[in-house]
């Protein structure tokens, strides 16, 4: 397809213009999709704020849905109309990490994809190149709704978490941060019949939907004591010259200036942390509590979509009351000022 469309283009921190840029051209593997919908993301709020994952000129936004207009050549099991999802995974194949199946620390990864180095879907179009169906496109059930789709891939995002951590039945968990993806962790938690998830949140909109989405007890973190609240709800651990909470898991899904100390202090002696939120500056922690507790501490960068696709089609974790706002193209800044107010906003979509 030839021509041109309208896009938000970086310009500066805080700064995106919406330009007529070219519609992307489609080689013989890509497949070319009319954007329905696409979410803001946390790091793309980081990278609005403060210019951290992507250079000026650079088209954002990885979490979408569109219809497919155009399939490359070589591309098989796609159709023209159908609605899908998907990412150009920009991993380079020969690194160290790549040869050793790690892609997801492939360091071409980030500037290759969709949104970071590729551009993304806040436009009116946007292609995934290297199409493999399965794997990097992901056709959406056509009773799932294009703001249910838009949000797949944050989901996926904690569905990886949930697999990372090897979390199980009966264990108990608390969750710091219930944004989409800490509201959808806390879910999946809740489908995998785990005994308790805990969440605690500063901001009052988002304690009252983690409550009404399943959470056992919520934690209002801007007036109480959360580790005191955390050892009521989940028990007292006592660890060498020391005491906190009994948690399994803990789920940083906050990354706030202190969330991780938090974490150390929540977690049982030997349970996990799982780190999944990205802070904007250093956090300091005692590495002390790291040693006597000796807790698993895993990062967890990744996604998977078809548990994603299974846990939203099934109704397991449910993200359109998560959606507080949709936002025509041409009103991309203000979308962004709204998403940075976690008072105002849990999921803010463009849909162009
Ligand atoms: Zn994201
Ligand atoms: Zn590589």
């Amino acid at each position: 397809m030839v021509g041109s469309m309208k896009a938000a283009v970086f310009r500066e921190p805080g700064l995106m213009e919406i330009q007529e840029v070219l519609v992307p051209e489609v080689g013989p593997m890509d497949v070319l999709l009319k954007v329905r919908a696409c979410g803001i993301c946390g790091s793309d709020l980081h990278s609005y704020k403060l210019g951290f994952y992507v250079e000026p000129g650079q088209i954002m936004g990885h979490e979408f849905v569109g219809e497919v207009v155009e399939v490359g050549s070589a591309v098989g099991g796609v159709e023209i109309g159908q609605r899908a999802m998907g990412f150009t995974i920009g991993v380079c194949g020969t690194c160290y990490w790549c040869q050793t199946g790690n892609l997801n620390n492939c360091p071409s990864a980030f500037k290759n994809s969709t949104g970071y180095g590729k551009p993304g879907a806040f436009a009116e179009y946007v292609k995934i190149e290297n199409v493999l169906p399965g794997l990097t496109f992901h056709a959406i059930p056509e009773d799932m709704s294009d703001e249910e789709a838009a949000t797949l891939e944050p989901v996926s995002v904690a569905a990886f978490t949930a697999e990372m951590t090897g979390v199980k039945e009966g264990d108990k968990v608390a969750v710091i941060g219930a944004g989409l993806i800490g509201n959808a962790m806390m879910q999946a938690m809740k489908a995998i019949a785990v005994e308790k998830v805990v969440v605690s949140e500063i901001s009052p909109l988002r304690q009252r939907m983690a409550r009404e989405l399943g959470a056992d007890a919520v934690i209002d973190a801007s007036n109480e004591d959360v580790l005191e609240r955390m050892k009521e709800e989940l028990g007292v651990g006592p660890y060498h010259f020391g005491e906190g909470a009994m948690a399994d898991l803990v789920v940083d899904a906050a990354g706030g200036r202190d969330t991780f100390a938090q974490a150390l202090e929540i977690v049982r002696s030997a349970g996990t942390v799982a780190l999944v939120g990205l802070p904007e500056g250093d956090q300091v922690v005692n590495t002390t509590k790291i040693v006597h507790k000796s807790p698993r501490i895993i990062g967890c960068l990744g996604a998977i979509y078809p548990k994603a696709l299974e846990y939203i089609s099934e109704g397991k974790v449910k993200t359109r009351p998560l959606i507080t706002h949709i936002f025509p193209l041409q009103d991309i800044n203000e979308a962004f000022r709204v998403q940075m107010d976690p008072d105002k906003a849990i999921k803010v979509l463009i849909e162009p």
